[in-house]
């Protein structure tokens, strides 16, 4: 019988072989009762740096029934969901309609082209190979395509990314999510990585796979083709939806379903919907900087002499502060190893993120380092202030004089508020490139105080946050989407069987959580067929 065993620890100069019989001194079970195991948990503490240990949870098979066991310590019932069924359709009227092919839509229309739904896709941006074109200008040249970049187009904003799968939220559907990924190229030991990370390099042909599979089920990608608007009936009802293509001809497709999973940057279509009077609301949402430091001085602090031992992966952190002025300072999407991008979606606006590839292996590591911000904040009286106040934000980051370049000062500099003119041994990583400037011209009042209260305080816990020379780079303010539009039991929006869903409604924050979410409201809908 299967069993789930946690807390499993391996000192890291010894070999996974030895697990077995590490796993049956746990259990105080014979060896020869041990049958297999597979890792689903493996993650590192470097608490003493001495004596660094692996720690996994395993899936063990045992010859022993769970009641039968002494000893229950640390084991559970295999509750792990590596597959979903979905019936198989044969006579579909309508087929429905997926917009936005980011990790919520991806996950969704795989599931209805499974069900034989023959789900038709509209996304704005192109195709993944070619937006790889459009992304590269972008940081060769500073030259925007505002449908095709880091945000917009096949595989939506995670593509170019780090590739973290982890996730706050608790779902038994995550191991399905990183089995399919790693059907369609991801790396094997994402399955059980603490930290699972795929890297942009991988995800590419992820994305690409996925949509081969749909399209070998009789999906329909209609790449270049922007939603612009719904159509409803008289009872409320989804009939259909306005999409316009490349050359701005307007088209109208007949649809009873449709998923509306167009990300938190989509901010044309969050006002055609407002306009049209989609029910919507304002959300809190955070505004902050990326930073970077060493990725080996950061590799040093965590794991002592250790720091270039090829069996621990690149070392991360992750820190939050609550400061007396009730603001919140936390660190979000640290990237180890990576690079810090640019992820505008509008014309002369500058905005901040950060990816990496597999390796992990550049210079610096980076991340965002945010301020929460309330709706008390920024309401004035529409649903979209907030979307509104990053744009004034990322237009203020922009200089004409150095077109697409992002604001960055050095750590030091920022805590003296002066502008930096050289810098020490941290290079940015951004490209088109950087010019200085003080982020006190740019950011909020409150947001830049709080960003100087916190690095004081995170540096007494991190040592690398002590770093004169470690750069800033802004302004980082689409960690989360400013807007939420609300569902009903059955997964709809104010318009019966039209689905907001993702990070753009708020219903994920992150490529795990979005796809969850996609892979939810896909069996609502298909349920739905089921019961016509
Ligand atoms: C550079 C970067 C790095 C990131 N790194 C990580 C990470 O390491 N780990 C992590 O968990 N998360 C990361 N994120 C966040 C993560 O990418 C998002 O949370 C996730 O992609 C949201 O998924 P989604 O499907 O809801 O929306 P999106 O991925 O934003 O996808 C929305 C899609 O809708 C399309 N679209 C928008 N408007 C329209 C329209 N009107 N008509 C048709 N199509 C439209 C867009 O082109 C896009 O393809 C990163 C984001 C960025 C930008």
């Amino acid at each position: 019988m299967e069993f789930i065993v946690n807390n499993v620890y391996l000192p890291i100069e010894k070999d996974e072989s030895e697990l077995p019989s590490i796993v049956c001194n746990m259990l105080k079970i014979k060896r020869e009762n041990f049958v297999s195991y597979k890792p689903i948990k493996k993650s590192v503490d470097s608490r003493d740096k001495k004596h660094i240990l692996f720690v996994y949870s395993l899936l063990v098979n045992l010859n022993y029934y769970y009641e039968s066991l002494k000893t229950n310590v640390n084991v559970r019932k295999n509750n792990l969901i590596e597959r979903i069924e979905v019936p198989k359709f044969t006579k579909v009227k309508k087929k429905p309609v997926v917009i936005g092919f980011g990790p919520c839509g991806m996950f969704a229309a795989l599931l209805l082209a499974r069900a034989n739904l023959k789900p038709i896709i509209v996304e704005r941006g192109k195709m993944v190979d070619e937006r790889i074109i459009d992304v590269n200008i972008f940081k060769e040249n500073g030259v925007l395509n505002v449908n095709s970049n880091f945000c917009f187009g096949e595989g939506g904003a995670g593509t170019f990314s780090d590739g973290k799968l982890n996730t706050g939220i608790n779902d038994d559907r995550i191991k399905f999510v990183l089995k399919e990924m790693i059907d369609h190229g991801a790396p094997e030991e994402i399955y059980y990585q603490n930290h699972p990370h795929v890297g942009t390099d991988n995800l590419i042909n992820v994305v690409k796979n996925i949509r081969e599979e749909i399209k070998s089920l009789g999906g329909k990608f209609l790449f270049e083709t922007t939603f612009k608007d719904y159509i409803e009936d008289d009872k409320g009802y989804l009939k259909g939806i306005i999409v316009s293509t490349g050359q701005n001809e307007e088209k109208i497709i007949n649809c009873d379903h449709a998923i509306l999973a167009i990300g938190h940057s989509a901010r044309d279509t969050f006002t055609n919907l407002y306009r049209h009077n989609l029910k919507m609301k304002p959300k809190a949402f955070s505004i902050g900087v990326r930073i970077e430091h060493s990725q080996e001085e950061l590799d040093k602090i965590q794991y002592g002499k250790e720091y270039q031992n090829e069996k621990l992966p690149r070392s991360d952190y992750k820190q939050v502060v609550h400061l007396d002025n009730g603001r919140t300072v936390y660190t979000f999407c640290m990237c180890p190893g990576g690079e810090v991008v640019g992820t505008p979606t509008e014309e002369k606006t500058v905005v901040t993120n950060g990816m990496s590839y597999y390796r992990r292996d550049l210079a610096n590591c980076n991340s965002a380092l945010l301020v929460n911000i309330n709706i008390e904040d920024f309401y004035i009286n529409s649903p979209l202030d907030g979307m509104y106040l990053q744009e004034i934000l990322e237009k203020e980051a922009y200089d004409e004089k150095y077109p697409y370049k992002a604001p960055c000062q050095k750590v030091g500099d920022f805590l003296l508020d002066r502008e930096s003119t050289s810098f020490g041994h941290i290079r940015p990583s951004y490209r088109p490139g950087v010019y200085f400037r003080k982020m006190s011209n740019i950011l909020p009042g409150f947001i830049n105080e709080s960003l100087k209260l916190a690095i004081p305080e995170i540096a007494k816990k991190l040592k690398i946050f002590k770093d004169p020379d470690a750069l800033i780079t802004g302004i980082e303010t689409r960690s989360s989407s400013p807007i939420s539009i609300p569902r009903d039991t059955d997964g709809s929006s104010s318009i019966k069987n039209f689905y907001p869903a993702g990070e753009g409604a708020s219903y994920a924050g992150g490529i795990m959580s979005s796809a969850l979410d996609g892979i939810k409201i896909a069996l609502k809908i298909i349920e739905k067929y089921q019961r016509k």
